[in-house]
């Protein structure tokens, strides 16, 4: 049985993302740089990362308090060895939609076999169609058409819809906005773009790097005409719009310019099992010692409760200068 659970602003507990690992074949700028995440950084031991049963367990828990979104992320998810046997423990739990977020560089080779474990969608991130551009932002000269082979193994096996994830950095690719929006345009695929935000502590980010949604909507607006759509649902972090041909929507997550923190209904699971209720977190509630240490479901289900319960975060809404220099989790960690 599901019970709801609302935290101190009112708002429920919907969705779970989980990251299943922590690294990563990419180092986009914007979340991992390679002056950061080099070498020498030290990415979470393999005995330290949930197993699929203990994920499994924590779902079933999460579940029983009213999640019904589950999302797969990282780190790269697909580095993590044998996801598609988590896919398939999940996917046998009635009631829940299971989606995966992905850098794409593995998924023209693995499409198939997510699909026949039970994964329900994916999203792509890809953050431009011109090669230099995208090498300058994944870190590691990944080509573009790699990724575009992934998203059409995905449409073939029907992975969707497939939405794809762009991060729009100003001076960097607000120049491939255009290009990208006419790219998927008519394709079934929803392109959705993300101003560029504060996570953690290691991207130098600034005000100034941000370009707002209203500028994007604009630049598309004056080569393609869109209008705006109603959400789909309650907490929708895309804001929708069409375009008025009938082509297809896009999205716009402006959570810098436009916060939806109302509305955000998300929980945070990291590899090694701490919860974070907010993606600018500075700190997280240790799962795996209470699942390793031998604490009934009884007892996780209510810690969990208590931590969602106490729940007042609203970064976004009051991001400041002050707030961004504070000691936030790092996206690559705690999943996006
Ligand atoms: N590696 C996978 C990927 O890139 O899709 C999943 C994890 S990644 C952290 C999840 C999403 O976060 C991606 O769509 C990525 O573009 C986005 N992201 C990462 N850093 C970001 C930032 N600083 N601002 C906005 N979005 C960011
Ligand atoms: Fe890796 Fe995704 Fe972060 Fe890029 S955004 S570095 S692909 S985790
Ligand atoms: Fe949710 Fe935190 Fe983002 Fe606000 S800032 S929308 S509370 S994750």
């Amino acid at each position: 049985m599901s019970v709801k659970i609302n935290d101190k602003l009112g708002r429920p507990l919907h969705d779970l993302r989980i990251s299943v690992t922590d690294r990563c074949n990419f180092r986009c700028s914007y979340c991992m740089p390679q002056e950061i995440f080099g070498r020498d950084y030290q990415f979470l031991d393999r005995s330290e990362l949930l197993n699929f049963e203990e994920i499994e367990r924590l779902v079933r828990i999460f579940a029983g308090h009213g999640v019904k979104k589950i999302r797969l992320t990282g780190g790269e998810p697909l580095l993590r060895r044998d996801l598609e046997k988590l896919v398939e423990k999940l996917a046998g739990m009635p009631g829940l939609e299971l989606t995966l977020t992905t850098n794409g560089g593995l998924l023209a080779e693995r499409a198939q076999a997510l699909k026949e474990a039970g994964l329900n969608r994916v999203t792509v991130s890809l953050d431009s169609l011109d090669d230099e551009i995208f090498a300058s932002m994944n870190g590691v000269d990944f080509p573009v058409e790699k990724v575009l082979e992934g998203i059409e193994a995905a449409k073939v096996v029907g992975l969707a819809p497939i939405k794809v994830n762009m991060v729009v950095r100003r001076g960097v690719n607000e120049q491939s906005v255009v290009p990208m929006a006419r790219h998927f345009r008519g394709t079934g695929i929803i392109l959705r773009f993300i101003e560029y935000m504060d996570v953690g502590t290691s991207n130098g980010w600034c005000l100034d790097d941000v370009v707002p949604a209203f500028e994007i909507i604009k630049r598309i607006d004056a080569q393609m005409p869109i209008k705006p759509l109603e959400s789909n649902y309650q907490g929708e972090v895309a804001r929708r719009w069409q375009y008025r041909d009938g082509s297809g929507e896009i999205g716009m997550i402006a959570s810098v310019t436009q916060p939806f923190c109302g509305d955000c209904t998300r929980a945070r699971l990291s590899a090694d099992g701490f919860l974070y209720t907010c993606l600018f977190a500075t700190q997280g509630n240790d799962l795996k010692k209470l699942l390793r240490g031998g604490a009934s479901d009884g007892k996780i289900s209510d810690a969990v409760a208590s931590i969602w319960k106490a729940r007042t975060d609203r970064y976004s809404e009051i991001r400041s200068s002050e707030t961004t220099d504070l000691p936030k989790v790092e996206m690559s960690y705690i999943g996006g």
